[in-house]
């Protein structure tokens, strides 16, 4: 009896387990589920032999996953859990549209976050970041949007001063400019004097 069940397993071809391990037991079919992440095991049993086309679905409804390799729930929500990261507080970015409690406390607590970053980052003399840090920089530390940071700073710390670097050039160009109008008029007054149209 159980010899003939095994033939069964045995003529179904492995594939379409998907990674599932099938074996007869006393009788019943066990198929085995190993982690290929972490190796937790679990398994699903039947009173008799079924094929995968049974045993898939049940082992999905188990949370597991067997796509050719068999992921856990665990490991599935942690893969699950990373590119959602960035996406998620993109909703705390508009307390406005969900003005309950909750989120206004969360909202509460993402700005005293914020707050500390700047306190490290911001240099309120120079009203000017530190070494490389931006409004950016916080928001990928913390979590939240661009704009988010940049309200809380606007809010609490007031609009950036221009780079040191920009305002050094600006400066430079200011000063060449000055110089080509004053080039200019001396040119107007050349010609003039010589009786040359401007
Ligand atoms: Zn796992």
């Amino acid at each position: 009896m159980s010899s003939g069940n095994k033939s069964i397993i045995s003529k179904i071809p492995a594939r379409e387990w998907r990674g599932l391990v099938p074996a007869m037991e006393g009788g019943r079919l066990k198929v085995a589920l190993i982690c290929h992440l972490c190796g937790t095991t679990d398994h699903w049993t039947a009173a008799q032999m079924v094929g995968p086309q049974t045993a898939l679905p049940k082992v999905i409804q188990m949370g597991w996953r067997a796509d050719g390799k068999v992921t856990c729930p665990a490991c599935i929500a942690a893969k699950r859990k990373k590119p959602e990261g960035k996406v998620v507080p993109m909703k705390l970015v508009t307390p406005v549209a969900t003005a309950g409690d909750v989120d206004l406390d969360q909202m509460k607590k993402h700005k005293r976050l914020v707050i500390l970053a700047l306190e490290d980052y911001f240099d309120e003399a120079s009203r000017r970041y530190r070494e490389g840090k931006t409004d950016k920089a916080i928001a990928d530390e913390l979590d939240l949007s661009d704009a988010f940071v940049a309200k809380v700073r606007e809010e609490f710390y007031g609009a950036i001063a221009e780079p040191e670097d920009v305002a050094a050039f600006r400066a430079q160009l200011d000063a060449a400019k000055q110089l080509c109008a004053d080039l200019e008029r001396q040119l107007s007054g050349l010609c003039q004097r010589n009786g040359w149209r401007v």
